[in-house]
């Protein structure tokens, strides 16, 4: 049975679609309506679906079968997802605020991970180690067994599939949390994967409480190995929990991510990075370009190009194709409202924004751009989730270094020059785990991502993130008569 009624949504537990006694109202963050409702999973849910996982991943169903039979399982994944790309782009836009094509995209890259990790699922090869006379030795790759998922509401359904992908390519079973404030597009792709045909078990969908049923897994021996993207805060407590089992985990967090600009540079790109790097998804990236730090000699002259850009947006729901769209909720746009509002006592100027969108019942904040700032200041050193942009001026390449560098972060970084010396040299000084060379969010699912500091830990995406969901053995043969 699918999950097809539209107004109500169920949790995909060992194999099944199951309700709940209580339920999620999910809001339209254009209108806080609520566009429906889901079963919000008990810890007993949650005992049941890692019950599940764990089962299958004994049974090594997914990981005792040629690995050429999840070549075919991964890659019917990613053609089942593409086949509900409009129905689940107009579910994640209703719930989320995104507009429509920045929904579909989700749906596409998240087929894209399948198709990706499909390819290296029959590769993940160990090596055979020389030791001379009498010895055979080699590496073999297990997978961790049960890996446990917990997704944060900004790109969901991608960001599910990130790690999902890699996780089944390499035969272990899944437990995902939904974020509680947009978890039906999930259901959606949750409803792909079930066509796949996997072992009962293999995949898991629970939306509930991060503080209790998330706490819970988090702290379960029966689970080998955490992935969780979400916030620091969130991210130390499940860290804290982890380490009574010492169970490993990869932490994908926060962000503060500053883009260093010098005077030769192609002001046209440098915007339309801007326009991407800060304005894209209301700013609820964890690699947003939240900062830049640029030369004195343009400081005025970028400031007045971003503030043209900003007040240039149209600002209105994702359905009708605006440029800026709401912010997830109204806890998350007043929270936003406070940190501008501290910018400004602190000494910032607002050149534009820091409103909301008047007669409307959605969380529209206007593009919003603060000039002036330091870098010690609140604005410059936390990280906001939103629409906003802080522009932090400079007179060396060492004080920008400083700079850049100067936050508790370290997710993404950017330079933008003409010079290719001087931006090797700045890649090699960022401290961050990815750095864009004039054009922010350059790359894509075949390049490493992850962070340093705060930022968490771990690497998603590529080829190296397949490495963390398998553990290497090693088997050392003592060979007689040789
Ligand atoms: P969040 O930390 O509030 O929630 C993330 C997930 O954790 C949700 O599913 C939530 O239910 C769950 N959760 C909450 N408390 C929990 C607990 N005690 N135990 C277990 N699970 C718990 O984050 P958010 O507001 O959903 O997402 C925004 C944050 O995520 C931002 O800080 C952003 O930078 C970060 N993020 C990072 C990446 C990355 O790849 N580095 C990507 C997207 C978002």
């Amino acid at each position: 049975m699918t999950n097809m009624n539209r107004k109500h949504w169920l949790n995909f537990i060992d194999g099944k679609w199951c309700d709940s006694e209580e339920r999620f109202e999910v809001l339209n963050p254009a209108t806080n309506q609520s566009i429906g409702t889901i079963a919000k999973a008990s810890m007993s849910d949650a005992a049941t679906a890692l019950a599940a996982a764990r089962r299958c991943a004994d049974s090594r169903q997914l990981s005792a079968v040629r690995p050429a039979e999840r070549v075919k399982w991964m890659h019917r994944i990613a053609q089942e997802i593409l086949g509900l790309v409009q129905v689940g782009a107009h579910v994640l836009c209703a719930e989320n605020g995104k507009t429509v094509d920045e929904a579909k995209d989700e749906f596409v890259e998240a087929a894209r991970y399948f198709e990706y990790y499909g390819g290296m699922a029959d590769k993940i090869e160990g090596v055979s180690i020389p030791l001379g006379n009498g010895y055979m030795d080699f590496t073999m790759y297990d997978p961790m067994g049960v890996s446990l998922q917990i997704v944060p509401w900004n790109f969901p359904v991608s960001i599910c599939a990130r790690a999902l992908a890699p996780a089944l390519a390499a035969g272990n079973a899944v437990v995902v949390k939904s974020p509680e404030l947009s978890p039906l597009g999930m259901c959606v792709l949750f409803e792909a994967i079930e066509r796949a045909g996997l072992p009962n078990g293999a995949v898991n969908l629970l939306c509930g409480s991060g503080r209790e049923i998330g706490s819970y897994l988090a702290a379960q021996k029966a689970v080998d190995q955490i992935v969780f993207t979400g916030s620091v805060p969130t991210g130390q407590t499940i860290l804290k929990l982890a380490a009574e089992n010492a169970t490993p985990c990869v932490m994908e967090l926060g962000g503060k991510s500053a883009a260093v600009v010098f005077p030769d540079v192609d002001l046209d790109q440098l915007m339309a990075s801007v326009r991407m790097g800060i304005f894209f998804n209301a700013g609820q990236v964890c690699s947003a370009m939240s900062r830049l730090v640029v030369h004195r000699s343009i400081y005025d002259a970028v400031v007045s190009r971003v503030k043209d850009l900003a007040q240039g947006l149209s600002v209105g729901s994702g359905d009708d194709g605006s440029d800026l769209t709401p912010v997830i909720s109204a806890r998350q746009l007043d929270q936003i409202q406070r940190m501008c509002q501290r910018a400004q006592e602190e000494g910032a100027v607002l050149v534009t924004g820091g409103e909301t969108v008047s007669n409307c019942q959605g969380n529209f904040l206007l593009p919003t751009v603060f000039s002036n700032v330091r870098p010690e200041m609140n604005i410059a050193q936390e990280e906001v989730f939103g629409p906003v942009l802080v522009i932090i001026p400079f007179d060396d390449e060492t004080e920008a270094m400083a700079i850049a560098n100067g936050t508790d972060f370290g997710l993404v970084a950017g330079v933008f020059t003409q010079d290719l010396n001087k931006a090797m040299r700045c890649a090699r000084l960022l401290r961050s785990g990815q750095v864009f060379v004039n054009e922010w969010y350059a790359g894509g699912i075949e390049v490493p991502f992850g962070g340093v500091g705060l930022s968490g830990y771990g690497r998603e995406r590529g080829q190296e993130a397949l490495y963390s969901y398998v553990r290497t053995k090693n088997v050392a043969i003592r060979v007689a008569g040789e």
